[in-house]
Parts: C-alpha cells; sequence; structure tokens
C-alpha cells in the first residue's frame, strides 16, 4: 500500500515517503529526526517561543516526537530511558508554554467573555495600558483565561473534538489554576498566594473570616512547595498529570484513550525526570509530588467556603459566564 500522497505529519508538506519511525513523513524529516536523535543534547528554539513549527531544529524535532516518531520500532514512546533527548524536549516545550502564559498573565487583558466550551480555537489578548491598576477579580479573571488558553494549546488536544477538549478543560481548570497562582507565587519566593503586584489570596476584607483560616487557605500548598523545593519542571510535568486524570464525565471513547494515554506518558515523564534527579530516591519523591493533588484539593475548598462566606455577607461578585458555574466560584 503506497502512502506517497499523503502530507508528512512532521513538515506538512507532500510527499510522504510512508511510516519512518513510526510516522508518516517525507524523506527530510525522516533524516532529520534520525540526525537529531544521535546527538547528544538539544539547541534551544532559535525565536525562544517553540512554536515556530519546522523554522528551527527544536521546533522541528518536537514535531517529530508528537508525531509519534521513535528509533526503534520496539519502544514505546514514554520509554524515555532509551531517548534521551524526549524528556528534555518536552520539559522544554512546556516551559516555553509556560513562559507565554505568565507574559499574557502580567501584560495583557481579554475581553471576551465565554465559557470555555464557546471560547474561539486562539484566544485575543490585548496589551494593557502600562499604568492600568488591576482590581482583584480583574486579576482572577485574567489568571483563569491564561491558564485555560495554556491548557487548551496542549498537544494532544490536536487530534480530539472541541467538545472533548472542552470538557477536559472545563473540569480540570479550576484546580490548575489554583496550582498555576502557587507556583507563580513560590518561584516569585512569596510564601503565600498572591497575584503579580503583590495583592494577596484570598481577600482580606471579608468579615467572620479568622485570620487562621484565611492563611490555611493562602499557604498551605506553598508551604509544601517550599518543604519539598519543588521544580518548576516537575511542576509543569505534574499539571500535564493532572490535567490527563481520564474523571471527565461525557467524554468521547476517542478522548477517554487518547486522555488515559497521555497520563501514562506523562507519569513516565515524570518518573523518568525523578529518578534522573533523585536517583534512588526517585519514587519516593514521585509520591510526594503526585500527594500534591491533594493540597490542590484543600486549598480549593478552602477558596469556596472562603467564598460562600463572603456572597453571605453580600460581597460583589465579579459577572464573567466563567464563573457561572458553583465550581468555579471560588476563584472569583
Ligand atoms: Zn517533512
Ligand atoms: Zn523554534
Amino acid at each position: 500500500m503506497s502512502k506517497t500522497s499523503e502530507r508528512c505529519e512532521v513538515c506538512s508538506k507532500p510527499p510522504s515517503t510512508g511510516y519512518n519511525y513510526g510516522a508518516i513523513t517525507c524523506n527530510a524529516c525522516k533524516m532529520f529526526f534520525r540526525r537529531s536523535m544521535l546527538k547528544p543534547f538539544l539547541p534551544d528554539c532559535k525565536s525562544g517561543r517553540g512554536n515556530c513549527k519546522r523554522k528551527c531544529a527544536f521546533c522541528r524535532f518536537k514535531q517529530c516526537i508528537h508525531a509519534g516518531m521513535m528509533l526503534s520500532p520496539y519502544t514505546k514512546t514514554h520509554n524515555f530511558q532509551d531517548n534521551k533527548l524526549v524528556l528534555p524536549l518536552i520539559i522544554k516545550s512546556l516551559v516555553y508554554m509556560d513562559d507565554h502564559r505568565i507574559r499574557l498573565f502580567n501584560n495583557f487583558l481579554y475581553e471576551g467573555d465565554q465559557l470555555v466550551s464557546e471560547m474561539p480555537d486562539s484566544l485575543n489578548f490585548i496589551r494593557k495600558p502600562e499604568d492600568l491598576k488591576m482590581s482583584y477579580r480583574e486579576w482572577g479573571f485574567m489568571n483563569i483565561i491564561t491558564v485555560i488558553d495554556f491548557l487548551k494549546k496542549m498537544h494532544f488536544f490536536n487530534d480530539l473534538h472541541r467538545d472533548d477538549v472542552a470538557l477536559i478543560v472545563n473540569s480540570k481548570f479550576v484546580q490548575l489554576n489554583i496550582f498555576s497562582l502557587a507556583q507563580d507565587s513560590f518561584q516569585s519566593n512569596n510564601s503565600c498566594l498572591v497575584f503579580p503586584d503583590g495583592t494577596e489570596i484570598p481577600k482580606t476584607d471579608v468579615p467572620g473570616i479568622s485570620e487562621m483560616f484565611r492563611r490555611r487557605a493562602q499557604c498551605r500548598l506553598i508551604d509544601r512547595l517550599i518543604q519539598l523545593k519543588v521544580t518548576r519542571e516537575e511542576c509543569l510535568l505534574l499539571t500535564c498529570v493532572f490535567l490527563c486524570h481520564p474523571d471527565v464525565t461525557g467524554l468521547s471513547e476517542t478522548a477517554k484513550t487518547e486522555i488515559a494515554t497521555q497520563q501514562k506518558y506523562y507519569t513516565s515523564a515524570l518518573l523518568h525526570h525523578c529518578f534522573l534527579n533523585y536517583q534512588n530516591s526517585g519514587p519516593s519523591r514521585f509520591t510526594d509530588l503526585l500527594l500534591l493533588y491533594q493540597l490542590i484539593q484543600n486549598t480549593y475548598e478552602d477558596l469556596s467556603a472562603h467564598y460562600q462566606l463572603r456572597k453571605f455577607n453580600n460581597l460583589e461578585v465579579y459577572e464573567k459566564k466563567i464563573f457561572t458555574t458553583e465550581d468555579n466560584l471560588c476563584l472569583n
């Protein structure tokens, strides 16, 4: 059976020469992949954004890996031991995506008002005037939108129906938003949840909230990040593991299978990363990291309770559609 009429899955150009190392590619991309795999390390993306597709070696190699290319036909893509370049590539491209998210969060605004299922495939951000003073709720909204934008850009969503993507993102973004806030705060040397301008989360002006309770919501996750000295790389891999947990109702069978596969993939990536950095104590490091999910969940519950008290006290809330379901309100 000839596959020559098809396009290359890496550079999108015809003609392909059929299956090469596990993906349908052209001859040039086949040679490129082989050459790259034999190199000892991976170059940086030339544009520094990690999304220039074919233009730089980093982005082209990333495309190869996402297309499913692997050197030995007997090697599963999640055998990171055999493919030394793959894990650094995955991590580096997540860092590029996350840098972009942070830039958007700090410097841009989003004027749209949609539910996740109604959002366009690519969101239109506008640059924020330098002197604009953001309110607590505006920061909260921008944090949510930029995290959703980040999650929707995961490469494994490319092959899924947009309804499935919306269901997955919708069921995870609140928790992942809390996790990203904690990481950002921790990375900028804060010991509690804060927005980039230093405003503390949750709000301080709620009658009936003891300072102890507020501090718990604010610090319990970060305290653990500090204790474990969690790195950004670990956080990003964890984000993928948590995002791909297949406990989402209403998903198509294809999507269920796909995210279960992705969860296995990122779980092995994280485990391998722990082995590389912690040798024999890799497995216990791995467990410590996975258990962070419980603290994200606890923080979520604290923030929800905090929100309910604000509502009880008739404090105003932000009228954006994303906050219309009870589950998402805690970030308001
Ligand atoms: Zn090609
Ligand atoms: Zn690039």
